[in-house]
């Protein structure tokens, strides 16, 4: 293709950058995460007997109670630099909440030194769910055991240690180990309740910080990821997968991408597998509640799911893989620690209708003087200290990740020769003067309705 050629003669290396190098305040982080701390947090969330939201509070062993407060003392444990907070919530009767029940997020918020109000999520749902079915008539659909007796399923040992304990040691241990050190972004590191009853508390804590306004620039879920041994004997124990929602350039997609090239360059032992899908068939997770507040959100999970040892007694850690879990938190430490350094993402206008633009404002992407070259624009997010510059990336419409990146420089504009902007993605990333990179923002075309076209 002829922009392939174009690009390859203009890709300067500014020489003051680390480009694509390892950077060791991450490796750090990476090496540092213990599968022995996150097998004892398994265990003991374990030991609660049941996690399950309506099950008792008051209890000093038993029930979500005792395992919030546990999780918020192992939290405040890790040092001062945690502020730990119970995120509470009223919520009334309705939907799978079969009773009035306070819904309460563990909350550890470690503030970023230059930008305190850029925030990274990593989360995990530490309810759990023993499904007891009701008892069915005679004339009932056998088939159909999605009702639950909730009395006796609140009551029931559910010791949840693959769905999500795992993902709650995983947060827990990155919490210890990123609360060692200084970051420039801030980062929240939270165990949701009542992801089993509809996403409940993490649909409370999105809606809230959409409502407020708050810079959160990518979620990181992770639920299911203590299996590497599926139901049907299929292993995957060097794999994980992420998923983000649709369309191909949304902000969600576009943190999958930073995870897959973080996770690959501080992780090679894992492999990151992108899937560009919302979440499993007919399986949610506490990522969609972020990704439908318009922030950039996906979920870490196994391949390999068992699905005789999910929302039973038998999702138990002698049926757990904590080796595998760790590798898991080890991708998440990587992408995480990236994002707590980068720099701000560009801001760049989505592109309407292409066309004269007859005084309208112009698009952040033209076809520039000639009407035949890419003329990319943007804005810096945030003015720092410490940036180097932007990098365009590129690939083909059809192509699921960036094939072609050009270090320009710090400017705010830049021209590609003779490159078709029609058959093409292009985005632009912000670098620091540490090599770390920002997510990519992209110059993305909504999708057309009837209403738009003419
Ligand atoms: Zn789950």
């Amino acid at each position: 293709m002829l922009w392939t050629i174009t690009l390859l003669a203009a890709s300067a290396q500014s020489p003051g950058v680390q480009r694509k190098s390892v950077n060791p305040a991450i490796a750090r982080v990476v090496e540092e995460v213990s599968e022995e701390r996150i097998a004892a947090i398994m265990k003991r969330l374990e030991a609660f007997g049941t996690r399950n939201t309506f099950s008792e509070t008051d209890h000093p062993a038993r029930g979500i109670g005792a395992a919030r407060r546990w999780i918020a003392e192992e939290f405040r444990g890790y040092g001062k630099r945690l502020e730990v907070r119970f995120d509470k919530h009223a919520v009334k009767k309705g939907g799978r909440v079969w009773r009035d029940v306070e819904v309460v997020n563990v909350v550890a918020r470690l503030a970023g030194k230059l930008n305190p109000e850029r925030e990274v999520v990593v989360s995990a749902h530490y309810d759990s769910l023993n499904r007891i079915p009701k008892p069915k008539p005679p004339e009932a659909d056998p088939l159909d055991s999605s009702e639950e007796d909730n009395e006796p399923t609140s009551r029931a040992d559910a010791p949840g240690v693959n769905d999500d304990g795992s993902g709650t040691a995983a947060v827990m241990e990155l919490a210890r180990v990123m609360s060692r050190y200084e970051w420039d972004n801030t980062i929240l590191f939270i165990a949701f309740d009542a992801e089993e009853y509809g996403l409940v508390g993490s649909r409370h804590f999105a809606g809230q910080a959409k409502k407020d306004d708050r810079l959160i620039e990518a979620v990181l879920n992770n639920d299911i990821i203590g299996s590497e041994v599926a139901g049907n004997g299929r292993a995957a124990n060097r794999a994980v997968n992420v998923y983000s929602n649709d369309p191909a350039d949304s902000l969600s997609r576009q943190v999958a991408r930073y995870v897959r090239e973080t996770g690959g360059r501080y992780v090679p032992g894992m492999r990151v597998d992108a899937v560009f899908r919302a979440d499993r068939f007919g399986r949610g997770g506490d990522h969609t509640s972020f990704d439908n507040a318009g922030f950039g959100a996906v979920r870490f999970t196994t391949p390999a799911e068992d699905y005789s040892k999910q929302h039973n007694p038998k999702d138990t850690f002698a049926n757990a893989s904590p080796g595998y879990t760790a590798r898991v938190a080890q991708v998440n430490a990587a992408a995480l620690a990236g994002l707590a350094l980068a720099p701000a993402p560009p801001v760049v206008t989505r592109i309407g209708t292409v066309g004269p633009s007859k005084g309208r404002r112009l698009p952040n992407l033209s076809r520039g003087k000639s009407g035949y070259d890419a003329r990319i624009r943007w804005t810096p997010g945030k003015a720092e200290a410490d940036l180097a510059g932007f990098a365009i990336v590129m690939r083909a419409t059809t192509a699921p990740f960036w094939e072609h990146e050009i270090y320009v420089g710090n400017v705010t504009e830049y021209v590609m020769k003779d490159v078709p902007i029609d058959d093409c993605v292009i985005g632009v990333k912000a670098v620091d003067k540490d090599g770390n990179e920002s997510l990519v923002s992209a110059y993305a075309i909504a999708p057309r309705t009837d209403a738009s076209v003419q």
